[in-house]
């Protein structure tokens, strides 16, 4: 079944020939993070896909991957884009590092997920919070709710970790 739902203004639609996506965001509706793991290398992969990309099996179950990591990179967005999110800059895009299959199958290549830095109660986070996060932030995966079957899997800091002393980010200040 489609999910169809209205975020910040824009229309969002995931049609149900887009097997894995629908499935993704089943999951994410019920605010629990799950990832396809595939049948034969027993790798995970993230974002979901049809085939997997270390050995091209199709056979995959999904199974459920505990939302922590560090900020590998970052894009710290001035000039939106898109309207509906120009009342939010500076906004964070965050590649987060998932502590789950770190460094599998390779040392560069491992479970890195995209989503907004948010507050924990999953709004896109304001600029002072903004500014205390940088490469090797340790966060913790939130659901911002959308619409009746639609959650986004974001990013909020994790409070309970070690944080490193000064996260890197790019000399601007
Ligand atoms: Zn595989």
């Amino acid at each position: 079944m489609s999910i169809t739902a209205d975020y910040l203004g824009m229309g969002l639609r995931l049609d149900e020939l887009d097997g894995e996506n629908v499935a993704y965001f089943k999951h994410c509706a019920e605010h629990s993070f799950h990832l396809q793991q595939c049948d034969d290398c027993k790798l995970k992969r993230y974002p979901p896909t049809t085939a997997c990309p270390w050995c091209m099996s199709r056979e995959a179950k999904w199974v459920p991957v505990e939302g922590k990591g560090a900020v590998h990179s970052y894009t710290e967005v001035h000039h939106a884009i898109q309207p509906a999110f120009k009342a939010h800059t500076p906004y964070l895009i965050l590649l987060v590092d998932l502590d789950t299959q770190k460094g599998k199958p390779t040392t560069e290549e491992a479970l890195r997920v995209v989503g907004n830095l948010v507050t924990p109660d999953g709004k896109l986070a304001p600029p002072d919070l903004v500014r205390t996060v940088g490469i090797g932030t340790r966060v913790r995966m939130v659901f911002s709710d959308v619409s009746p079957g639609l959650s986004l899997p974001q990013w909020a800091i994790d409070e309970s970790a070690t944080q490193p002393d000064k996260p890197w980010r790019y000399p601007q200040e």
